[in-house]
């Protein structure tokens, strides 16, 4: 293709070692796109789509490029918002955010200003507020706070038929109408609002509960578009409401012996509102072998990572029903000092870790069920059954998560020497959703739908999907944004880079 075919003030390439670069995200996919076109401006998106209407092909939306189900990976255009369309400011009591503003850079800009986004994930210096739109992001703080939807105010955005949409704005008439039957059809359906209601806390998909949630079209606009993983339409910017900073009053980990207790203080633990509650299984904590995450008592079954920032009495009662169980060491991590600083850093480098064990033993590490959402009480047994699940199929595996909400990521190791990796794969995966389904849990969580997880969405979902098909059918008729990557789906090995 002639770079002049497509004038934008940004940036095009079409150069190997650039689709070769966005041929993949922090998932196993691995996709050649045909062109890469980084916006400089809204214009810039528009004409993107012009070029599509014309010529044909599909368009995927990128921003920091680290979602882990092959969701930013695609066939044809990588609309690839991080390198120019990166610019925040503060506008009065809101924080607004072009898509590839690096969450890590908005982050050190609102907390100077005395604010906060409680939902960080642990790649905040390689994603961007649009991904963190797109998959309806989270943090360790969501386990009091919520998803970043919780603090999206409203947003702008560009249909697939290049119409700009701005949800503090009238929206356009078609547009509203379309919404409003496709809710009044899921209110008066209360089998689907039930299996909605019924999903762990931090199950991934379209936002249907939204429909349930807010009355005013444009608002619920906003909210059916945080967590849409780029299918519904373009974000072109993000405003969001903060809260002020909240430091932690009270930081412990606690490192248990037996499941059942762990289970029992995971309850107790979440009464008490803590603003953090991360999960480390003995496994991990073998692999990230941190100064203070590691596995030096070989009968530690996991640890826990509790913080509390309401008041120093909350901090207090929580120390004391750690206390209250048989644990082989607690630590008080002290407010504000280098050990709180290196235990979150140490957090942040589990799955690099595992990454790097996979590396020397020459296995790999896909991430397959690594989005589980369960409800918390039934963490001992989703727990023990994965464990036997992948001992019964002869899979090392790491199990971590934002336990506080109920989001657990699951890492078995595959051993390529094994032979038939997609037989393995399809296998464990097939599995565990079968166990979930035991549970009420689903393999949809945190990092939300894409290709290696969506198939499992609608069986789960069943004949409630419909809901998801119809907003597409909303949004993007023609199915030009973000395709194979909710509908109509190829095997979830398709794509799949299992070289390493
Ligand atoms: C080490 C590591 C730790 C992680 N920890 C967490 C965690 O704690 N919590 C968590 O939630 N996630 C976590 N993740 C997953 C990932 O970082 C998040 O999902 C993050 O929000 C993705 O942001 P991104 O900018 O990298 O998105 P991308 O990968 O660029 O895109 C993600 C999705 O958003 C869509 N999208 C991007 N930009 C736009 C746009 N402008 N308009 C419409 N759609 C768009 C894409 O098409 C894609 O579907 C982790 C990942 C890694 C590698």
């Amino acid at each position: 293709m002639k770079i002049s075919d497509l004038p934008i003030k940004g940036n095009i390439h079409t150069d190997e070692a650039a689709l070769k670069r966005l041929s993949r995200d922090a998932s196993s996919y691995r996709i050649k796109p045909h062109l890469i076109a980084e916006p400089g401006n809204e214009e810039d998106v528009l004409k993107v789509l012009e070029y599509t209407q014309k010529k044909g092909g599909n368009i995927t939306c990128r921003s920091g490029g680290s979602g882990l189900s092959g969701a930013a990976v695609g066939t044809d255009i990588i609309l690839n918002f991080k390198p120019l369309m990166n610019k925040m400011r503060r506008r009065g009591e809101e924080m607004v955010a072009e898509p590839g503003a690096v969450l890590k850079d908005f982050l050190q800009k609102v907390n100077n200003q005395g604010l906060m986004l409680p939902a960080v994930p642990s790649s905040s210096a390689w994603c961007a507020l649009g991904g963190n739109i797109g998959t309806r992001s989270t943090g360790p703080r969501t386990a009091r706070y919520g998803t970043i939807d919780f603090f999206v105010s409203s947003l702008r955005f560009i249909t697939a038929g290049g119409e700009i949409v701005d949800t503090r704005e009238k929206l356009p008439d078609f547009f509203e109408n379309g919404l409003l039957k496709i809710r009044d059809r899921f209110l008066a359906d209360q089998k689907s609002r039930q299996l909605f209601e019924q999903r762990p806390f931090i199950a991934g998909g379209y936002n249907i509960q939204a429909f349930s949630q807010y009355e005013d079209p444009k608002e619920l606009t906003t909210h059916l578009l945080v967590g849409s993983i780029g299918t519904l339409a373009i974000v072109t910017e993000i405003r969001l409401k903060l809260i002020p900073f909240r430091p932690s009053l009270g930081t412990y980990v606690a490192f248990f012996r037996s499941l059942d207790e762990l289970g029992s203080a995971i309850k107790k633990i979440s009464d008490l509102c803590p603003s953090a509650m991360e999960f480390v299984d003995a496994t991990t904590l073998s692999h990230i072998q941190g100064r203070i995450l590691n596995a030096s008592d070989a009968s530690i079954t996991g640890a826990l990572l509790v913080e509390f920032d309401e008041s120093s009495e909350q901090a207090e009662r929580g120390r004391a029903v750690l206390e209250s169980f048989d644990l082989s060491r607690l630590r008080t991590i002290p407010v504000g000092s280098k050990d709180e600083a290196d235990l979150w850093g140490e957090r942040r480098r589990i799955l690099p870790s595992l990454w790097g064990h996979a590396r020397k033993k020459n296995w790999i590490l896909p991430s397959i069920i690594d989005d589980v959402a369960i409800h918390l009480n039934s963490f001992p047994s989703v727990f023990r059954d994965l464990r036997q699940l992948m001992a019964d199929l002869g899979h090392e595996i790491a199990i971590f998560g934002h336990i506080g909400f109920g989001s657990l990521h699951a890492r078995p190791f595959f051993e390529p020497q094994r032979g038939d990796l997609v037989e393995q794969i399809m296998t464990v995966s097939r599995e565990t959703f079968q166990l979930l389904q035991k549970y009420g849990g689903t393999l949809v969580g945190e990092h939300n739908a894409g290709r290696s997880r969506s198939a499992y969405l609608e069986m789960e979902l069943g004949k409630a999907f419909g809901y998801l098909r119809d907003l597409k059918q909303l949004f993007d008729p023609d199915d030009v944004l973000n395709p194979n990557t909710l509908f109509d789906l190829d095997p979830i090995t398709s794509h799949m880079d299992l070289s390493r």
